[in-house]
């Protein structure tokens, strides 16, 4: 574990963390012996795909394993620009860019609202990389009115995502004007935050006063992103409880990826760490076909394997749906491994979790 030696009450300051993120190699090397890997990689994406770590983010890496899994996620590596990663890859493989900018109107129920291109920590994984080299921006209160307008025209729009980039490190004025914008309109029945700033910055959730403004505009619920277990800390926990304490539920999506979560142990220990805390494993999503970021993804073989090591060993709460996003903005398809080995007539043979073969007949009368 790196520490940083800063009074509590600064370390729980959740400016103060953005304030300090560290943002160069300079900075990065007072802390961690940097692999040549690392050195080139940060060099190389300096312009597509900058740096910035939370100095609570960094605290969790292990500086004497290369391979820890927050180090991974956070610290550049060459192959993100690696001609084979960057060809194989799309920068919006969803195809979200709309006719409104930062609005995307996917399942007739349902659009996501991007509402800033910053975030507390550069995700090396993430499905929006496109956006990191846009600068730190975040729309404009002319760009926000416009998608509030359209919501209002489409009746057939119940849910409101709102994402970015981070949307909650919008300032509490700038997240009180969207919602009350929002909740205007009588058929946006629920609105999402996407945030990962419960996993990122922990301390954003100390601001009595934006839990204020949650609670205030409900029915919200906070879709977060917990890749590893390491992730849970107490600061973590703390925030998630906090969250929760004002009504508002958490849900967890991870994204599995090569290295830091690919087997069945690490994803058994991390959703029944989120259970713990409270969380809800809601997706574990096969890692998108992004360009700069393939070098992440590995077999639907393997997710179904981790999917079958679940089953049995934790209760179905934690067990996540496991999809794929499919390309073009086509949705999301669920996968499950196949527990039919055969079926004759009305008799079906199953497969249990332990790996017995059981029939099981289903009568004419049901
Ligand atoms: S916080 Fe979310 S949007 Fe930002 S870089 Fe990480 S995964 Fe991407």
């Amino acid at each position: 574990m790196i520490s940083f030696n800063v009074p509590e009450e600064v370390w729980r300051d959740y400016n103060w963390q953005i304030k300090n993120r560290i943002k160069t190699i300079g900075e990065l090397q007072r802390y961690i012996r940097l692999t040549e890997d690392e050195v080139e990689g940060i060099k190389l994406t300096e312009r597509l795909y900058p740096l910035a770590i939370t100095p609570y983010y960094l605290s969790l890496i292990d500086p004497e394993d290369p391979g820890d899994p927050v180090r991974l996620q956070a610290i550049p590596r060459r192959a993100e620009v690696d001609e084979k990663v960057q060809s194989a890859g799309e920068p919006d493989p969803f195809r979200e860019e709309g006719e409104i900018p930062g609005l995307t109107h996917r399942y007739p129920d349902r659009v996501l609202m991007s509402i800033t291109t910053f975030c507390a920590v550069y995700c090396r994984h993430c499905m929006r990389k496109r956006i990191f080299s846009h600068g730190e921006r975040a729309r404009t209160k002319e760009e926000i009115d416009r998608m509030v307008a359209y919501i209002k025209e489409h009746e057939e729009v119940r849910d409101v995502l709102i994402s970015g980039g981070e949307p909650l490190s919008l300032s509490n004025e700038k997240i009180e004007y969207i919602l009350s914008r929002l909740r205007e309109i009588k058929h946006v029945e629920i609105v999402r935050f996407g945030t990962r700033l419960p996993v990122l910055a922990p301390q954003r959730f100390f601001d009595e006063k934006l839990l204020s403004i949650l609670e205030k505009y409900s029915p919200i619920w906070i879709n977060t992103h917990f890749n590893h277990p390491k992730e849970i800390t107490e600061l973590s926990e703390e925030a998630v409880d906090r969250i929760l304490r004002r009504g508002i539920p958490v849900n967890n999506q991870t994204v599995l990826l090569k290295g830091v979560n690919d087997n069945p142990q690490t994803m058994l220990e991390l959703f029944r760490k989120l259970l713990r805390i409270k969380v809800k494993p809601q997706y574990l999503f096969h890692c998108d076909p992004v360009k700069g970021a393939v070098h992440f993804r590995t077999t639907v073989d393997k997710g179904l394997e981790i999917m079958r090591y679940l089953r049995g060993r934790i209760s179905g709460m934690g067990i996540p749906t496991y999809a794929v996003d499919l390309p073009g903005g086509k949705g999301k398809v669920p996968l499950l491994p196949d527990y039919v080995v055969s079926r004759v007539g009305n008799v079906f043979t199953f497969e249990s979790f332990e790996g017995d073969r059981v029939e099981y007949r289903i009568d004419e009368l049901t």
